[in-house]
């Protein structure tokens, strides 16, 4: 096609384009300019610069919770493909494995694969989870947040990581497409206090942050006290941890990282980010109750992430009870370490086949609209007129049926993604 010079106006035309997951247009035009949406508008006279037929010309996707520096992970994608039951801290000492045996360069490369990946499933923004001290052009061309992981029980080494974050985030350009902030790994790997500075270092920069919360029932049975009995492996400190906490402190002992008087608990986390006056990307949340989820509803947007939630086993998400409770619901993919692609898309038809309650417009909503808000992403998650004109394409048999239902019962996979009027994919 022809790339269009920042300033011209560009016509993209296909019979069906969504401007909100509410608002879908028939046989209209985008008209794009300066890397924004100028308009849409009933399909006008002449030819347009790009006629897609009979394809849906769709808002850029949005991936709230992904791990990018885990794309070329191999040995631990092909443990959790290959086993009939993935045991998820065998798939983590795999993870940490890989961690130990990588430099920058290597992560860096693992980034720009799944960039490469994400753009060519119509994702153009991403929530991503990250090593501390990649170079921010990495992610280019794509839009987002990426959260440097900051973990660590260990006292002695608390304050050297939390000074390689406070340096990294000093070094981030502040007016670059993606933009740096930071992640408390989890309850089992973050103090208090971990969690607490992360506040302090990514306050006044106008960003979330992200954690993993309620991922499995070890994490439960370790880091909720009210499921406790039954196992003391604390060290003689008194605090007793649920039986079924057993495989992760196996874990955290081989790691040399049991500080058991150091972990966080669940309610504590949950108290943070309610009070920290800062919002929050939280993955998973399997196993938090309705009481937990009304807690973080003004503050966070969770992130359910189906296919490695298959893969690993976990009882059904609530995600439909968290939705009507007023928690605000993403659909991201996790890393493609456990994840079957790195496709939003993917991911919502898994869940529209999985049987959900959920009308198309609330699917597309998951992975377009909601992440996007989540992420401080206020031109993106629609087309309407002043968005930033990322967009994605997929092609639909032309028939008169609901386009978004189609889009969700068909396999069709994304033949166009453009970034800020640019197209950055064309199959
Ligand atoms: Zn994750």
């Amino acid at each position: 096609m022809r790339r269009a010079e920042n300033t011209e106006l560009t016509r993209y035309r296909a019979r069906w384009i969504v401007e909100t997951p509410d608002l879908v247009h028939e046989d209209a035009e985008l008209l794009v300019q300066g890397g924004r949406v100028r308009g849409l508008r009933r399909r006008g006279p002449g030819t347009p610069d790009v006629d897609f037929g009979s394809a849906l010309i769709l808002p850029g996707f949005v991936n709230a919770h992904t791990h990018l520096d885990l794309t070329l992970c191999e040995t631990a994608r092909n443990y959790a493909r290959r086993s009939a039951e993935p045991d998820f801290w065998r798939w983590v000492r795999h993870v940490v494995a890989y961690r130990r045996s990588v430099d920058q360069d290597e992560l860096c490369r693992a980034v720009q694969a799944g960039v490469e990946q994400s753009i060519a499933a119509g994702v153009v923004a991403v929530g991503d989870i990250t090593t501390v001290g990649l170079p921010l052009d990495c992610w280019q061309p794509l839009r987002g947040v990426v959260f440097g992981e900051v973990l660590g029980l260990e006292p002695a080494r608390e304050q050297a990581i939390l000074q390689r974050a406070r340096l990294w985030l000093a070094d981030a350009p502040a007016e670059s497409a993606v933009r740096a902030s930071l992640a408390p790994h989890a309850p089992y790997s973050a103090s208090p206090d971990l969690f607490r500075q992360c506040v302090d270092l990514v306050r006044g920069r106008g960003l979330p942050l992200a954690t993993h919360l309620a991922e499995t029932a070890e994490e439960m049975g370790l880091c909720r006290p009210a499921r406790t009995g039954g196992l003391d492996l604390s060290g003689g400190n008194g605090r007793r941890f649920h039986p079924s906490a057993r495989p992760l402190i196996e874990l955290l002992r081989e790691l040399g990282a049991w500080f058991p008087e150091r972990l966080s608990l669940i309610p504590d986390v949950l108290r943070l980010i309610s009070t920290a006056g800062m919002s929050w990307v939280v993955a998973h949340g399997n196993y938090l109750n309705s009481q937990d989820w009304r807690t973080l509803r003004n503050w966070a947007a969770l992130v359910y992430c189906p296919s490695t939630h298959l893969r690993f086993r976990r009882p059904p998400h609530p995600f439909e009870q968290m939705v009507t409770d007023g928690l605000e619901v993403a659909i991201g993919t996790d890393s493609l370490a456990s994840a079957n692609s790195l496709s939003v898309l993917d991911e919502a038809r898994l869940v529209h086949r999985g049987g959900t309650r959920w009308p198309p417009s609330t699917l597309l909503a998951a992975i377009t609209r909601v992440p996007a808000r989540a992420l401080g992403l206020h031109h993106h998650g629609t087309l309407e007129p002043g968005c930033a004109a990322d967009f994605c394409v997929v092609r639909l048999p032309d028939g008169d049926g609901d386009p978004l239902h189609a889009l969700f019962e068909s396999d069709s996979p994304v033949c166009a993604t453009v970034i800020g009027g640019q197209p950055v994919y064309w199959a």
